[in-house]
Parts: C-alpha cells; structure tokens; sequence
C-alpha cells in the first residue's frame, strides 16, 4: 500500500507493471461459431482446391466452345440437350461435340464442355437450344483451385475472425478451430451506497453505474464479462464473493474503495487474496489503482476507482490493454490522432490529464471540443463524448487552437 505522500507512480510504469504481469490465455479448441470474434492460435490451410470443382458460373448449357463459335443472332446455332445438371447433381453426363447438357449454377462441368452459355444468350430450350451468341472457352466456368490450391494457407495464426473469416474455415471444411480464448472478465462494484439500476432510492443511495458501464467495456474489448453485481463495504463479504467468482474469471474488475477513506473495503480485503499493490497514479482522473494476481491461479486483478469518469478512464488506459494481450491482439492501445482543441483546458501539474473529448473532422482537419466538466463524476459528460484529450504531464494549460493528442474511443454516431 503506498502512503497518501509517497512520489506518484506515472501512467507509463504503472502501465509497464501491468503488462509485464499478463499473458496471453492458452489457445482453445472450439466449434466454429464461438471462434466469431476470437483471433486463430495457428495456421490454417485448405485440404483440397476451392471450388473443388470446375463448376458453372451460369444457369444456362454446358457445350463445347467450337461447336458455338460461329453463333449469332442472325445465325444460331441449335444444339440438341441431352440432360440437366443441377447443383449437387451426380449425373454422369458426358458433351459429346454438337451436344449441350442444360446446366445451373454451382453444378460440376460435365466432362467434354468448356464453356456455359447463359440461359439469356439462347431460347431456353429444354430438348433442343438456339444458341445466339458464342460463348469462348472457359467462359462462365468456375474453375477448380482458382480461390484456393489446395494445400494453401488460407488464415494465418493471429487473424482476427469476422464473419468472412468464420464463413472461409467453413468452406474449406473446418468444423473447429485453435483460438485464443475470450478472456473471462467478473466485475464488481463496491460501496454500501450502491442500489441496482431500477430499485427505488432512498437516502444517500445512488445507482451502480459501474458494473455496467465496465461490464460493457470488457465485452467491447473482446471479453466475455459478467457482471456480479454490488457488494457492500463489507472486506468479509467482498473476499466471499471475490473467491466465489474466481473460479469463472481470467480477469477480476472492481470500483471503488482504493482511495484513502474509511470503508475503503478492496484495499482492506485483497491483501488477503494476493499480491495486490495499490498505487498513486500520476493520473487525471484515476488517480487511485489497485492492481496484482490473486487467488491460487493468480489471475490479474485491477482494483478500480469509484467514480465512474474515474473507473472509465482506467479500464481504457490499464485493463483494455491487458485484455488485448489476453487476446494476443495487437495494437494494445487505441489508436491516437493530432487535434486542434477548440477549447482552452487545463491540467494539474505532474499529471496526465484524459479530458473527454468530441473529435471530429473540419475541413480535411481533425478538430476537438471539450465535453462536460472535469469532475470525475460527470458520467452524462462521459456519455457525451467519443475520444479523450490526452495532456502530458509536463502541460498545466493548453491555449485553444493549439494542437493536442486525442485518444479515439469506439466509433459511434451523434
Ligand atoms: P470510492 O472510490 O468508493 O470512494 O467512490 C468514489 C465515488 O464514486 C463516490 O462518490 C461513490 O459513491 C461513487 N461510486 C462508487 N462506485 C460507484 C458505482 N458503482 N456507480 C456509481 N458511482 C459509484
Ligand atoms: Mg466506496
């Protein structure tokens, strides 16, 4: 525990002390769709060529190109039809020169044929075809290995699987794949002032904004989260429900009681649980962490403060990143972009401010406003806003107009 007059930890070491206590989960073995969203731990590639097949591109008829060459309107040539392929059809037909097979898409090229000539280039016969305009060799034909050849690596260990992604491990027969794991994120509040969302309030009691708000940034982040809830000041009660939940969790998130008040609960309680340092971070707000390894699998624990600009402003800066190394993902920041401040703010000297910020774009310039107050309870302001400003800790003032670093949060809309 650092005493209230010890020298503040910077954003930078606390963040390095962090990182350097994380890894990456061990991958996982799993069905298709919970891969969705994960990142792939090897490399995959396809057994056989896709398509798999030479197939038709067109509904239409399979013929032999130089046998509809000389075909015009003026001058078609008629071919009698001697069968129909379907997708998925086995029928083994062979295009004997001056036949056609009428076929539709997705049916395997009967063998003899080299081209499709689409339905709208003909009369759409059924026994006999007038064929209008000549079709070249290998138009319309879908050939064999020209996506994939067979043995390619198709995805790579470390990409990221979207739906296209998900969509190609199917197609080239997989049923399962090697993921890294979503981490398991438990997030908790504490404080005897707590209510849950919905539940009348009475005196001196406020909602827990916290638990959502955090449980929500952790599934933003790639986890999956589960919120627990509220838990009174109580150290007896927190280290109950913290070894109840350990069990499920690869990360713990709590809020408040970090700072130096009586009833500061996770201060008192995780001494028993782990090795859990709390520091002063040279931060604007969020100054109070808590962050170590608990429990017998010592999985990281990060002890958040209890105002919610407080606890948001940390999870972005410390847990985000801890999750994306979970993950294996890089970058583990967000992404930073130069903006001009359209508004003078301020910053207390030695520490990094994250001021909530609007970002947008003015002619071809990234331009942002401060948003809200600088009170770390100011959730609506929080709500209001898209990125952070971010002010160095050698800055107490930026003029307006001047150029800042913006800290660009999920993309949403107005
Ligand atoms: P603490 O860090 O516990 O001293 O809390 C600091 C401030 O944040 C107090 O005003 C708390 O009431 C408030 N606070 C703590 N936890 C939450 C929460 N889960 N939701 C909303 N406000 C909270
Ligand atoms: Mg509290």
């Amino acid at each position: 525990m650092a005493p209230s007059d010890s020298p503040l930890k910077t954003v930078d070491e606390h963040l390095r002390d962090i990182l350097s206590a994380i890894e990456v989960l061990s991958p996982l073995d799993v069905m298709l769709l919970d891969a969705h969203g994960c990142v792939l731990a090897e490399d995959v590639a396809s057994a056989y060529p896709l398509p798999p097949f030479d197939n038709s591109a067109m509904d239409g008829y399979a013929v032999r190109a130089s046998d509809v060459a000389a075909a015009s309107a003026e001058r078609p040539v008629t071919l009698p039809v001697v069968g129909d392929v379907a997708a998925g059809s086995t029928t083994p037909y062979t295009v004997q020169p001056g036949l056609c097979v009428r076929i539709m898409t997705g049916a395997p090229m009967p063998p003899g044929a080299d081209a499709v000539v689409p339905v709208e280039w003909t009369d759409g016969g059924i026994a006999q075809v007038v064929v209008r305009r000549p079709a070249g060799a290998g138009m319309h034909v879908r050939s064999a290995g020209e996506d994939v050849a067979a043995g390619t690596t198709v995805l790579k260990e470390g990409s990221h699987l979207g739906a296209p992604q998900v969509g190609l491990l199917a197609a080239v027969g997989r049923e399962r794949a090697l993921v890294r794991p979503r981490p398991r994120v438990v997030v908790l509040s504490t404080g005897s002032e707590l209510v849950d969302p919905g539940q009348p309030l009475t005196t001196g009691k406020i909602p827990d904004a916290n638990s959502s708000l955090l449980t929500a940034a952790a599934q933003e982040a790639g986890a999956i989260a589960y919120r627990v809830g509220i838990v009174p000041d109580d150290p007896t009660l927190l280290i109950d429900t913290l070894e109840d939940q350990l069990i499920r969790a690869d990360l713990v998130v709590t809020s408040g009681g970090v700072s130096v008040g009586a009833y500061d609960v996770v201060k008192e309680a995780l001494g028993r649980l782990g090795e859990v340092r709390f520091d002063r971070v040279a931060m604007q707000p969020g100054m109070p962490q808590g962050f170590g390894l608990i429990g017998q699998d010592r999985i990281p624990f990060f002890g958040l403060p209890g105002n919610p600009v407080s606890a948001f402003v940390s999870f972005e800066v410390f847990v985000r990143p801890a999750l994306r190394r979970m993950l294996g993902v890089e970058p583990l920041h967000r992404p930073t972009v130069r903006a001009r401040l359209t508004k003078a703010l301020t910053s207390p000297p030695g520490k990094r401010t994250y001021a909530r910020g609007w970002l947008s774009v003015d002619k071809g310039e990234y331009v942002v406003a401060p948003v809200g107050g600088s009170g770390s309870h100011l959730i609506a302001g929080l709500a209001g806003a898209n990125s952070f400003v971010v002010i160095p800790e050698d800055t107490s003032e930026v003029e307006a107009g001047t150029a800042v670093t913006v800290m660009m949060l999920e993309r949403r809309h107005r």
